[in-house]
């Protein structure tokens, strides 16, 4: 177990690494791909050459074998240095799918390329229109026609699909009136992207209120070679949920990364911020907002820790791994808001980089999973309460 003292960051020669790749990739550069809705391919290069998106890859396919509590300090790190890694994060998780229930062929065959970063495997086709949170509703079917599957329907919000070449879909192979359980008939396969465009899948990206390269993703008649399927067919729901736990506490991750750049912002200008003649500072009406989202970055970051410890050791973690998402999500929206607020009106110019951190950090409250679904887990799994929906 963990016996750091309260407060100590684990890895740090990792973090101290990642903040001076960190520092070639200041505000200017982020607000002008904000402004562009541009990809940071230069950040993102940096941090593959750096070997980080393969952290977790095992030795034996060329990645670093690091466990879950390295990846998140890599990206709690660049959160904390005003960068952002949602360009990229997936690029460290998704692999895992394919790593506990791909075949030693598929192994081979992908996750040598993903860890060199010669093969982007980032686009995670889950989300539907008509299905939202509600994922068993998912529409998009796979028909297996020898040894092909032909994939119909459509994606939403699949991320980073404009710059990954592989995705991993997630599509009904039996229909739901077949199978006994809804969780039962849903298949995980890899598309390759880069064959698949322009012959039956459609990329459209979506402008949102922040840069994060999001698309709607259409399927017709896209025809998949069957070895693309991890594991065994109408099993993927199952495999999609245990990667889930891993996403749950890099994203929380990033979130306490995001409180501690804005309660640095708000505190550095807090002090240095003089008006009536003091630093604003000084004004406990300033000071309280900054303390509280403080607090709870600290809470949150300690049950991050025993998320990540639990899961590094193999152990369940699903209620940690959501307690910690749903926390660190609040911390760094809380932070957010104190920071805006200290700023007066320059937390609105984009120059200060405030205003586009806020327009970030907000997403997570959303997004992979919204707050309300981590209450309901926690309501009905953790204690005991009949099940809403
Ligand atoms: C920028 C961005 C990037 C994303 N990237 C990806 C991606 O790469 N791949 C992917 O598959 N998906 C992705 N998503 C989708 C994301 O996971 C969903 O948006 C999220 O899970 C919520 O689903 P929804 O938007 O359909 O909302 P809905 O399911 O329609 O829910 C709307 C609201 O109602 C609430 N609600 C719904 N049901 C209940 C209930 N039973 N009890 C209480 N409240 C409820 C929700 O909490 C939410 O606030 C992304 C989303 C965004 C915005």
């Amino acid at each position: 177990m963990d016996d750091r003292p309260a407060g100590e960051m684990a890895h740090g020669e990792i973090r101290a690494a990642v903040s001076r790749l960190c520092a070639g990739f200041p505000g200017e550069y982020w607000r002008r791909l904000d402004a562009e809705r541009g990809y940071p391919t230069a950040f993102v290069q940096a941090l593959t050459e750096a070997g980080y998106l393969g952290a977790l890859i095992p030795e034996e396919y060329g990645g670093a074998g690091l466990q879950l509590g390295a990846a998140a300090a890599i990206l709690e790190t660049i959160h904390a240095e005003g960068c952002n890694a949602a360009a990229c994060h997936a690029q460290m998780y998704i692999m895992g799918t394919i790593l506990r229930h791909g075949s030693p062929a598929q192994k081979a065959a992908y996750l040598p390329g993903i860890a060199a970063g010669t093969l982007r495997l980032q686009a995670f086709g889950v989300t539907e229109p008509g299905s939202g949170t509600d994922t068993t509703a998912l529409r998009t079917t796979a028909r297996r026609q020898g040894d092909e599957y032909i994939i119909n329907g459509q994606k939403i919000w699949t991320s980073r699909a404009e710059h990954s070449d592989l995705m991993l879909l997630l599509a009904r192979t039996t229909p739901r009136e077949a199978v006994a359980r809804k969780t039962e008939g849903l298949s995980t396969l890899l598309v390759d992207m880069r064959a698949a465009l322009g012959h039956g899948l459609t990329i459209r990206p979506i402008r949102t209120m922040m840069n994060h390269n999001s698309c709607e993703v259409f399927f017709d008649d896209l025809r998949v070679p069957a070895a693309n399927l991890i594991g065994e067919e109408g099993r993927g729901f199952r495999y999609i949920l245990d990667g889930m736990n891993a996403e749950r506490l890099l994203i929380a991750a990033e979130c306490i990364g995001d409180a501690r750049w804005f309660t640095a912002r708000s505190t550095a200008y807090a002090r240095e911020r003089k008006v009536f003649g003091r630093p604003i500072g000084q004004n406990q009406g300033v000071a309280f907002p900054i303390a509280r989202a403080h607090a709870q970055s600290r809470a949150a970051a300690l049950m991050l820790r025993e998320g990540l410890a639990k899961f590094d050791a193999g152990e369940p973690c699903a209620e940690e791994a959501n307690t910690a998402k749903l926390l660190a999500a609040e911390a760094a929206w809380a932070a957010a808001e104190a920071c805006v607020q200290t700023h007066g009106g320059f937390g609105f110019a984009e120059e200060y980089d405030i205003e586009r951190k806020f327009r970030e950090t907000r997403l997570y409250q959303v997004a992979p999973i919204s707050t309300n679904l981590i209450l309901s887990y926690i309501a009905e799994h953790v204690l005991g309460l009949p099940r809403s929906y």
